[in-house]
C-alpha cells in the first residue's frame, strides 16, 4: 500500500493531467479558430492522451484502495500572438509535467515503494516522447513556419496524426 502522502501526490497529479487536457484544448480552440486544422487536429489527440494519462493514475489509486479527490482545473489562456507561441508553450508545459513526474518517482524511491516505481516507469518513459514531440513541432515552426506556405506544409503534416486508445490492461 502507499503512503498517504504518496497518494495526496498521485491524486495532484490527475489535476495535472486534467489540466494538460484542458491548457491543450484551449490551443486547440486558437487553432481551430485560425482554420490551421492539422494543428488543431494535433492538439485534439494531445488533449485526449492527457484525460488517458489522468485515468491511469485514477485506476491505480483506485487500485491500490486509496481515494480519489478531483481538484479543480484552472482556465486555461486562450489568446495567443502567434503559432511558435502556442508550441513554444505546450513544449514548457511538458517539461514542467516531466519535472513533476520526476518529484513523484524520487518520493516513491525514498519511499521504496516499488510498486509505484513501476507504475510509474511508463510515464518517464513517456514524457521523453511528449517532449520529443513538443521539441519537433517546436523545430518544424522555427524552419518553415515564418510564411504561410511553410505553415501550411506543418498543418498538413500535423493533420496526420492518429488518436491511438491506452491498451487494454493485462491486469
Ligand atoms: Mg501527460
Amino acid at each position: 500500500m502507499a503512503s498517504e502522502k504518496m497518494l495526496q501526490a498521485l491524486n495532484e497529479q490527475i489535476q495535472k493531467e486534467f489540466s494538460s487536457s484542458y491548457i491543450y484544448m484551449a490551443m486547440e480552440a486558437w487553432f481551430a479558430e485560425k482554420n490551421l486544422d492539422g494543428f488543431s487536429n494535433y492538439f485534439r489527440i494531445q488533449a485526449m492522451e492527457e484525460k488517458d494519462h489522468a485515468y491511469k493514475i485514477f485506476d491505480y489509486v483506485n487500485k491500490l484502495g486509496g481515494k480519489v479527490t478531483l481538484e479543480a482545473i484552472p482556465k486555461p489562456k486562450s489568446d495567443y500572438s502567434n503559432v511558435e507561441e502556442v508550441v513554444e508553450e505546450a513544449l514548457a508545459h511538458e517539461e514542467f509535467i516531466t519535472a513533476s513526474i520526476n518529484s513523484l518517482m524520487d518520493m516513491a524511491v525514498n519511499e521504496k515503494d516499488h510498486a509505484t516505481v513501476s507504475f510509474l516507469n511508463w510515464f518517464i518513459d513517456e514524457q521523453m516522447e511528449e517532449e520529443e514531440n513538443a521539441q519537433k513541432v517546436l523545430n518544424y515552426v522555427k524552419m518553415l513556419g515564418g510564411d504561410s506556405r511553410g505553415l501550411f506544409m506543418i498543418d498538413m503534416e500535423l493533420g496526420k496524426r492518429k488518436y491511438t486508445p491506452p491498451a487494454a490492461s493485462a491486469e
